[in-house]
């Protein structure tokens, strides 16, 4: 339909097939098979700028990013300088570093947290925050909304049970009753939930965990002032507020979300989270927050938390590079890039007639295929992932890698340059065409 001839994949349809011999579904995170879109997923054999190259010799413009890490674009010369030299010293100590501290003093300098500690998946950030939060409070509940992802901590791997103060159904086989049953699930942006499970739990909510802009079911915004009202109430409880912007830190914008609600409304979470980002392309994370919060942790406190790989020079160097160079022109350029891919995705999609919306936060976004406004998981369901699926394959064909499923944000990098941003606008049209068809 599109005149296009359709790229040879000979090479990682043979890889597939090898990898599903010796890995679950050939893929080492779910969402990187194709199973929500169809197809086989595409062997990347390096990338470069906003560019990825696939094992047949394919090149497309990358709106993954890893998942979000990528700011700066793929092999930024710099930071590969950077890295070598790091790699040179020797890769991992278990040691205490000088890059440890340099990373550590970046953020501090950069966000309302006094304290950090890193650890190398946001997976374990969360699930270190949670049992901090806990040690620190003495109680036990946690709170957290429907559509918000924090990892695959078995605590946060939950589903709202039958009704609102119902504590939460194990989200997935293999994670038992036991493990979610202090867990409450409510709809996000929604207030008058939070009000009810607070006063109906007083004194057993240990924390209340959002994403501080959900991005995993799609981007949807925090409604104006709910973060300030989740920070308020938590504190008028006697539980902490924990700010989990392993996705939006450093990306929504130079602050993260919280420099586009916190910094200007003036609260600061109890604890927040981070990832991706800040390890420039790494295995690196962190917790970190209120000074007299942290300092309960191991070794100086009672609550353990360790980690082998912990603060690794390679990863914090890579994000210490890479927090470096995230100027402010950096966020100026991908903001501007998202704009004018947000503008023409909206405009194809509407002459084509496919019903979507676009929603952001900062420089993040993502195209709902599904209409009106999104501001909870229930709405983010709505989304006719058919639809997507053949928006997403005409896409790809056309060399734009966007993510294989219908609920993520579409990621740019300051490498994202006129020519890639013109490969996606030129791209656009087909795909809606193919969407409506
Ligand atoms: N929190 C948020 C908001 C995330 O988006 C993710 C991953 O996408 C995580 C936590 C988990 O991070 P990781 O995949 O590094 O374990």
């Amino acid at each position: 339909m599109t005149g296009r001839p359709t790229p040879e994949t000979t090479a990682s349809a043979a890889l597939f097939e090898r990898a599903l011999a010796v890995t679950p579904g050939g893929v080492n995170s779910p969402v990187r098979a194709f199973n929500a879109v169809g197809g086989t997923p595409r062997f990347i054999r390096s990338a470069a700028g906003a560019w990825l190259t696939d094992v047949d010799g394919n090149e497309y413009v990358d709106l993954i990013c890893s998942w979000g890490p990528m700011l700066l674009g793929h092999a930024h010369p710099e930071v590969q300088a950077r890295v070598a030299e790091a790699v040179a010293r020797g890769t991992s100590y278990g040691t205490p570093t000088e890059p440890e501290v340099q990373l550590a003093e970046e953020i501090v300098g950069r966000t309302p947290v006094e304290r950090v500690r890193f650890v190398s998946s946001g997976t374990e950030a969360t699930m270190s925050a949670i049992r901090l939060a806990r040690g620190f409070t003495g109680r036990d509940v946690i709170v957290k909304f429907a559509g918000c992802y924090h990892g695959h901590v078995d605590s946060l791997l939950a589903s709202a049970g039958s009704g609102l103060a119902t504590f939460a159904l194990p989200g997935t086989p293999g994670v038992p009753v036991s493990s979610t049953e202090l867990t409450l699930v409510l709809p996000y942006n929604d207030r008058a939930a939070v009000e009810k499970v607070f006063a109906e739990y007083p004194d057993r909510i240990a924390c209340l965990i959002t994403e501080a802009a959900p991005g995993n079911m799609g981007v949807v915004p925090p409604e104006p002032g709910f973060n300030a009202f989740l920070a308020e109430t938590c504190s008028r409880y006697g539980a902490l507020f924990v700010s989990d912007e392993v996705m939006t830190g450093f990306r929504a914008s130079k602050l993260g979300q919280w420099g586009l609600d916190g910094a200007v409304e003036g609260w600061r979470p109890d604890l927040m989270t981070f990832g991706k980002v800040m390890g420039g392309g790494f295995p690196a994370a962190a917790f970190g927050g209120r000074a007299d919060v942290m300092s309960h942790l191991a070794p100086e406190g009672p609550v353990y938390q360790a980690g082998t790989l912990s603060g690794n020079p390679i990863a914090t160097t890579a994000g210490l590079a890479t927090l470096r160079l995230a100027t402010d022109e950096v966020y100026d350029h991908i903001g501007a890039a998202a704009d004018t891919i947000k503008a023409a995705a909206s405009d194809a999609l509407s002459k084509a007639g496919v019903a979507h919306v676009v929603q952001s936060t900062g420089t993040m976004f993502s195209v709902f295929f599904a209409e009106g406004t999104v501001r909870d998981f229930t709405d983010a369901s709505r989304t006719d992932s058919t639809a997507y699926a053949a928006f997403f394959h005409a896409m790809l064909d056309a060399g734009v890698y966007l993510p294989p499923s219908a609920y993520e944000a579409w990621f740019l990098s300051a490498a994202h340059d006129d020519r890639a941003v013109q490969t996606v606008l030129d791209a656009l049209p087909d795909a809606a065409r193919a969407a409506a068809a």
